[in-house]
Order: C-alpha cells, then structure tokens, then sequence
C-alpha cells in the first residue's frame, strides 16, 4: 500500500518536473521571439531632486507584454535571457528604444531629459559593447551625456580593471555611468575611488530597513559621506516612505527614486502628465510632493 502511494508520490513529481520543463521551454522558446513581435517594453521611472523634485531624469526598466501572460517583469525573464545569451539581442533593444524615446522626447523640447539603461553582467563584458552603444546614440543623434549606464556593484567588481577600461571608454564619449544596488557587493575603495562612474545608487534594502541610529541607517549616511568624498552623486533607490524621504534628505542624499514619488510609467503616462499639467506647475507635481 504504501509502496504504491510512494510511486503515485514520486511520479506525480516527476510529472509536475515536467510541466515545469516544458514551461521553461515555452517561456524560453516565446523569449527568443519577443524582440521580433515587438513585445518589448520600456517603462520610465523618474529620478527627483530631494526631497520632492524637480525630475533630474529617468530610469528605464524593461518589461514583457507577452502574449498570454501578460506584462512580465525583469526577474520573471531576466535570469533567463542572461543564462542563454538572449540579453544582448534584448539589451541592444533596450539601448535603442531607450535613445529613440530620448530623441522623441528632445524634439518636444524636453532637451534636459535623461535616460539611464541598465546593463547586465553579460551585456557589460560583451567585446562590441562600445559599438553598440555609440550607434544607438548616432542612430537616433541625442547627445551622449543624455545617456547613463547602470551597472550593478557586483558586476564592476567581477573584473575592477576592466571595468574601469569600459566605463573610461562610455565617459571619454560623453556617456553617464552609475553603480546600482551600492552596498549588496564588495567594493574595494581603492577600485571605487578609480572607476570612472559619476553616479552611486544605494541599494533598496538599505532604505526599506532604515530606522534612526540603526545599522542600516548608519550604513545609508556612510555610504551617502563616501560618495560625497569621492565626487559622486547619490541616489537612493526604493524610497517608499515619506519618513525615508525626510531622512535620506537630512542626512544630504540629493537625489529620491521610489513608489512614493512615482513609479515606472509608460511613455503614454508621461505625456498625459505633460499635457494635464498647467503652466509652471512642475510636470511630476503630486499631493505628497513640494510644488518646484
Ligand atoms: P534596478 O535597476 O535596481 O531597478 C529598480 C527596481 O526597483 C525596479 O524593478 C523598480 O520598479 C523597483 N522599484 C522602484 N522604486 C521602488 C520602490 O519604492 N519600492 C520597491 N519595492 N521597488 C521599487 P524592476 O523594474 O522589476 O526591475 C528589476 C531589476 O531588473 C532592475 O533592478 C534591473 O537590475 C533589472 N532590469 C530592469 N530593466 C532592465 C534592462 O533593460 N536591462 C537589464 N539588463 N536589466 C534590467
Ligand atoms: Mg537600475
Ligand atoms: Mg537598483
Ligand atoms: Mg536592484
């Protein structure tokens, strides 16, 4: 008896492994296809001058408005687009997309819009990366320092030296870089004070876990002081509270990114805040806001 209830237990795992394969298969069968259907997304998420604004500019996030399952999110796809080298078509895409939206954008006159783009591991260390980049920014003929890079700490620190080549070869053509996710990584202060990036992002975990004179706020002002002595302007990311917003305001952090200023539009969103928005009224102004 219980022999038998073990083998309908172990081949109805089996069965259920099976169904997840082939998920994995159908997902990564629809992915190699979704650059081609145009199902690719690019939704934008404002930056804001501390505490409440003006936008300083935006960061791109990818989606996937698939066909069946709806709009999926980076880490449903992500991990496998990196896995099986999916991303470079996909990243090429992104950085595309992201300078035509800029050039769209410029000729409304909105000249002072930026964009950053995230780059993964692989998309980062690939040899044509240069490449890729200066002829999406000539394709759609935006000036270069419209442009950022986002590149998390752990993938510049996989190879410091040659991280520190790629990101002098993006700024010596006028390209913004910035490190994401700051603090979740291993740092060497020697590497950090060496790479040229202009931009740090503490990381949101950091932010979500802050409360006065705890560790993670003591880690969020060290984090905040280090990029000041190194030059560097400091983001915080994942700013969800109105608490936070004070805070990461009093201890100097210039520039706010999270849900409780706004959260990743579409393009159509952005320009409908444009046009509602009356004359000299700031375009992102909300309740929770300061009017700028
Ligand atoms: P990230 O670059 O650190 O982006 C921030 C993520 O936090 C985004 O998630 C954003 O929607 C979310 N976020 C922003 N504010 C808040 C907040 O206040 N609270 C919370 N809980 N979350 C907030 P998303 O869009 O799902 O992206 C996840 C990650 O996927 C990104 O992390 C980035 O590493 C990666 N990613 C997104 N787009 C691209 C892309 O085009 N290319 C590559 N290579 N990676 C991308
Ligand atoms: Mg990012
Ligand atoms: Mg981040
Ligand atoms: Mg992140």
């Amino acid at each position: 008896h219980t022999k038998s209830a073990g083998r309908n237990g172990y081949s109805f795992f089996e069965a259920s492994m099976n169904a997840n394969a082939v998920e994995h298969l159908q997902l990564l069968n629809d992915l190699r296809l979704a650059v081609a259907r145009g199902e690719l997304r690019l939704h934008y998420q404002p930056k804001f001058e501390a505490p409440a604004g003006p936008v300083r500019g935006f960061e791109a996030l990818l989606r996937w408005q698939h066909s069946q399952r709806g709009m999926l999110s980076p880490d449903v796809f992500l991990p496998l687009a990196e896995k099986t080298g999916l991303i470079v078509p996909i990243g090429k895409w992104v950085l595309n997309e992201a300078c035509r939206q800029l050039s769209e954008w410029h000729g409304q006159g909105l000249t002072h819009w930026t964009v950053a783009v995230n780059l993964s591991a692989v998309q980062f260390e690939q040899s044509d990366l240069l490449e890729v980049v200066v002829e999406a920014i000539g394709r759609h003929g935006i000036p270069p320092a419209m442009l950022t890079v986002e590149i998390t700490e752990s993938v510049a620190m996989r190879s410091p030296e040659s991280t520190i080549e790629t990101l002098q070869k993006l700024t010596d053509m006028g390209v913004k870089a910035s490190i994401d996710d700051f603090g979740t990584g291993y740092s060497s202060l020697l590497y950090l004070k060496r790479l040229p990036a202009s931009e740090l992002k503490i990381d949101r975990a950091f932010v979500r876990e802050m409360s006065v004179g705890n560790e993670d706020s003591v880690i969020v002002s060290a984090i905040i002081a280090l990029a000041k002595a190194l030059g560097l302007e400091v983001v915080a990311e994942g700013v969800e509270t109105a608490d936070q917003q004070m805070f990461l305001t009093r201890l100097g952090c210039e520039t706010l990114q999270g849900f409780l200023l706004d959260r990743p539009m579409t393009p159509g969103q952005i320009c409908a805040r444009i046009e509602h928005a009356l004359p000299g009224e700031s375009v992102f102004a909300t309740g929770r806001q300061l009017l700028t």
